[in-house]
């Protein structure tokens, strides 16, 4: 079977080293390069979290809308002007987190993906000689108070009823165990099953290279067409395929309504600072409950990175929140309080995460071809939850049964 991926971020290469495994030759297609600043595989918080499983979209959101629009440095925002466009949109994502049994059940069906990803991913690093890029420490999620703590309940229920497991720590055990966070954070949960990736990008290329060595073909150019027969138009010429499976972020959109698919999916774009050389590690990955960005060590430096920003596909980036991030990089960390505004340690970015209104993300035959696969929409969790991902993708292609809640006919 030949098949071709278009698009090499993380949910591209694990599907094409899945594809590999599975006995088909594959063909993987980018517009850029692989892990490059163009994909939200690049600048992402390299979390590999079993604990990612809360939806954005919870009972009562809808309430909170206005004040999104009004709320310039809060941690989602939406712009003004983007409004109109992504009504239908929010409309479908406040209705999926409208009452309690639905938030379970999505839940339920993101943990499925994310259960073991910190395994999945030790072991796809190990095959591939990346194992340098995953660490094992568990992750951290920072409160002022056990009060704050409890006012999130909703999300901790549901880590418990998904099996995840954490460790609550009070301010003298958090002092001990990551002396550089502020005082102002007394409280802590620790998810000890969790890890992280210490550089995305690199990983990604890593795993590409890898598919490469594996026997994989790699094509630069971007996909302009495709049709219904399984026509697939690349740098001006028709390539010929057995199978296609459309893999690229939030370009997927657009392929897929060329099939027919009108799928509910917006960017919700994401900032990323780094500072470089911080002068400490921290000894796991943290996410502060008032800044609600993840505060990871990565290679290239201390990565604080979150927001989450609904404004038009095209719009340019606005750093003003990225500028948010290093507010609070500064006052969380004070032996970098000085070194967060020097512009020569600190490098910015902005990335698109593929968000599907019901916070599922499509893995499915498409209603347009037996032939043509999708694989994308993966939203907040898309680093951690590639490798599961990539194994029921390969299942669905070979006929296997898989899962309805992943599948494009929910929306019809
Ligand atoms: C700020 C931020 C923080 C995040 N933190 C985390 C985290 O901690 N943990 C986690 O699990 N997830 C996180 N995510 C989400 C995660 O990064 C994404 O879900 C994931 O990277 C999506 O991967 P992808 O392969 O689907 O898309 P991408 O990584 O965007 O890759 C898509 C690729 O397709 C290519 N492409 C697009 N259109 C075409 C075309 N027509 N022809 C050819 N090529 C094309 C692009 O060039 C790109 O390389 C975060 C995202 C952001 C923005």
């Amino acid at each position: 079977m030949n098949v071709i991926v278009v698009g090499a971020g993380i949910v591209g290469a694990c599907a094409a080293l899945e594809l590999l495994k599975s006995g088909a030759r594959v063909t993987l297609i980018d517009a850029g390069p692989p892990g490059g600043e163009q994909a939200a595989s690049h600048g992402n918080g390299a979390w590999l979290s079993p604990a990612s499983v809360v939806p954005m979209s919870t009972p009562g959101l809808w309430k909170k809308v206005p004040g999104y629009l009004l709320d310039k440095s809060g941690p989602l925002t939406i712009r003004l002007s983007s409004l109109p466009g992504l009504a239908p949109w929010l409309w479908r994502f406040t209705r999926a987190g409208s009452t309690l049994e639905k938030v379970e059940q999505t839940a339920r069906s993101l943990s499925r993906l994310l259960r073991d990803a910190p395994e999945r991913h030790r072991q796809l690093a190990k095959e591939a000689g990346l194992e340098h890029l995953i660490s094992h420490n568990g992750l951290l999620y920072a409160y002022p108070d056990k009060a704050a703590f409890e006012a999130e309940s909703l999300a901790w229920r549901l880590r418990r009823l998904n099996g995840v497991r954490w460790q609550e720590w009070g301010a003298a055990t958090l002092r001990h165990k990551v002396p550089q966070l502020a005082d102002k954070y007394g409280f802590g949960a620790w998810v000890e099953d969790g890890a992280h990736c210490l550089n995305p990008g690199a990983y990604v290329r890593g795993l590409v290279d890898y598919a490469i060595a594996q026997g994989a073909n790699f094509i630069s150019g971007t996909v302009s067409h495709i049709d219904k027969q399984g026509n697939l138009t690349i740098n001006g010429q028709v390539l010929p395929t057995d199978r296609i499976v459309i893999a690229c972020g939030i370009g997927s959109g657009e392929l897929c309504k060329m099939l027919g698919d009108d799928i509910p999916m917006r960017s919700e774009r994401g900032y990323n600072i780094v500072i470089k050389e911080p002068g400490f590690e921290l000894p796991m990955p943290v996410m502060p409950s008032d800044g609600k960005m993840a505060n990871t060590s990565t290679n290239e430096g201390l990565r604080f990175s979150g927001q989450v920003e609904l404004a038009d596909e095209a719009a340019a980036p606005n750093w003003q929140r990225s500028d948010i991030l290093l507010r609070h990089a500064a006052s969380t960390y004070p032996a970098i309080k000085d070194k967060v505004f020097d512009p020569a340690r600190m490098t910015r970015w902005m990335g698109k995460r593929p968000s599907v209104a019901d916070g599922l993300p499509v893995i499915s035959q498409s209603r347009a071809s037996p032939r043509i696969f999708y694989a994308f929409g993966h939203g907040h969790i898309g680093l951690a939850s590639a490798p599961k991902t990539a194994e029921l993708l390969v299942a669905l292609m070979h006929n296997k049964a898989t899962y309805a809640d992943y599948r494009v006919e929910r929306f019809y």
